[in-house]
């Protein structure tokens, strides 16, 4: 199976992201712009401590960053994904569809386009199929 990391990633600029959160109506606040932005400039999804090593010096507090993913997350505009480790991490929602990679020695993550072929199941309960789930695990380069 050849696995694939490359897609084109959105590009949301500063007044785009500030349009999405007047569009669901949060506040416009330096965190959640800090934060959206992180999240898009990261190719893989991203743990609460990563968000608050990588905002270093410029990180507004640990509970404001809670806080904004949290709002974040409730109103669409991040994703919480919780990968087979348990662990939550954070990306920014409107990414193409893919599915995660993660090592399985160390956590490691990354995006992949590769997904499931297969057609939405048709299940006599289901009015509707939305959406799907697949994760992928391996051994990254640096625990093989
Ligand atoms: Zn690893
Ligand atoms: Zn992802
Ligand atoms: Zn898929």
């Amino acid at each position: 199976m050849r696995v694939t990391c490359k897609y084109e990633y959105v590009n949301n600029s500063i007044e785009e992201f500030k349009e999405q959160l007047r569009k669901v109506g949060l506040r416009i606040t330096p965190a959640r712009l800090v934060i959206l932005t992180l999240l898009q400039n990261h190719s893989k999804p991203l743990e609460v401590r990563s968000v608050l090593r990588l905002l270093k010096a410029s990180a507004p507090d640990q509970a404001t960053v809670y806080r904004a993913l949290s709002s974040l997350t409730t109103c669409g505009l991040v994703k919480a994904i919780t990968l087979k480790s348990g662990i939550v991490s954070y990306e920014i929602a409107n990414l193409p569809h893919h599915h995660h990679l993660i090592c399985e020695r160390c956590g490691y993550v990354e995006d992949v386009e590769t997904c499931c072929e297969s057609p939405r199941p048709r299940v006599a309960s289901f009015t509707i199929v939305n959406d799907h789930r697949l994760e992928f695990s391996g051994i990254c380069n640096n625990c093989a």
